[in-house]
């Protein structure tokens, strides 16, 4: 056996990739997660393998366990998901941090932080570098989750600089891929979903707005990396993600060449706080530990559209 690695939100989309790749390793993989927005059935396949193991629980409550390593990724990812009790939301960012942080200290592991480019909020600098320190707003829609996940940060830092804890914060940008919801309400999830029902597809705004999608296994393949490599000086912050820039007008339009759809873009509400624009500066990553994506926007859609087909029966 490898190492023993809890993996907090585990059941999630970007969770139950990560359980699946730490178990090809031959690592022991604790999963745990309250099924918020995770499901069983995305790490059912785990499920009775050896070396696997699943436990409900919540973050905002204390964990007692003996591991190596700890990645915690326990937080709704989906605007919808996180605003609808933006309370909890905050709870599971912060009190989820010191958990898990005592914990990480107590068992001299190593700790990797989901954080996120919404640290960022409507950026002012483009691309966004690291050093960049955001612009956000403290108390509109999105709130709970980029200031809860700025404020774990700090905690990382705190416990880094304190008590020598070995921490690596990753700044996620938008990832898409297999095992996302049908209903989790992110972008590329709902546009294929319409698109593969043939119903209107929901652009917010004129659709101007850009994001920069990275594929999931290219994420999974950076997470792994940084922790397995150097010690205390690969903390980070580190972006992460994929630096091709695309409207979401245009990204409508793909959707709908690649599954043939007769689907109509129509205008809804652009969201309060919507960022304008997105796209990470990859170049600190690159450098610490050679990492940059490899998955195109339109391979890593096929493969998307594929799954939600089999998903959805069609
Ligand atoms: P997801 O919603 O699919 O997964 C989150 C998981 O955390 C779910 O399984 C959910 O049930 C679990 N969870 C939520 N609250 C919890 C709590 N209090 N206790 C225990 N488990 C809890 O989202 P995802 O896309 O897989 O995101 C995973 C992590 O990566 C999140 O922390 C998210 O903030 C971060 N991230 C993701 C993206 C992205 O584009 N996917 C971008 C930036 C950051
Ligand atoms: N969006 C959209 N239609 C949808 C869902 C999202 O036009 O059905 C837009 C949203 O307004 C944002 C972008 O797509 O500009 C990405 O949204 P998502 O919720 O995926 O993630 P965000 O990067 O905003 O957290």
């Amino acid at each position: 056996m490898g190492k023993k690695i809890l993996v907090t939100g585990g059941a999630g989309f970007i969770g139950s990739h990560l359980c699946k790749k730490l178990l090809e390793q031959k690592n022991e993989v604790i999963c745990a997660d309250n099924l918020f927005t995770g499901r069983k059935e995305s790490v059912a396949c785990l499920m009775g393998r050896p070396g696997f193991h699943f436990m409900q629980h919540d973050v905002t409550e204390p964990l007692y366990l003996e591991v190596d390593q700890i990645y915690n990724l326990a937080c709704p990812a989906s605007p919808v998901h996180y605003q609808y009790d933006s309370i909890k939301t905050m709870k599971t960012s912060v009190l989820g941090a010191l958990h898990l942080l005592g914990l990480a200290k107590c068992n001299q592991a190593r700790i990797l932080q989901a954080s996120t480019s919404e640290v960022y909020g409507n950026p002012k600098a483009h691309p966004q570098p690291e050093g960049y320190y955001g612009n956000v707003n403290p108390i509109g829609p999105r709130a709970c989750y980029d200031e809860g996940k700025r404020a774990a940060e700090a905690l990382f830092f705190s416990y880094h600089q304190q008590h020598q804890v070995e921490i690596r914060i990753l700044r996620i940008f938008n990832t898409y891929g297999p095992y996302m919801r049908p209903d989790d309400g992110r972008v590329v999830s709902n546009f294929i979903v319409q698109a593969l029902q043939n119903r209107d597809i929901t652009l917010y705004g004129d659709g101007l707005q850009t994001r920069s999608f990275c594929y999931v296994s290219d994420l999974v393949e950076g997470m792994v990396s940084l922790m397995e490599n150097g010690g205390m000086e690969l903390a980070g912050p580190f972006n992460i993600g994929n630096p091709s820039e695309i409207t979401m007008a245009e990204l409508a339009e793909r959707i709908i060449r690649l599954t043939g759809s007769s689907s109509k873009v129509v205008h809804r509400e652009l969201p309060a706080d919507d960022p304008v624009k997105r796209k990470p500066d990859i170049s600190r990553i690159k450098e610490a530990i050679g990492w940059e994506p490899k998955v195109g926007l339109e391979q890593g859609l096929l493969e998307t559209i594929a799954y939600f087909k089999k998903e959805l029966g069609l």
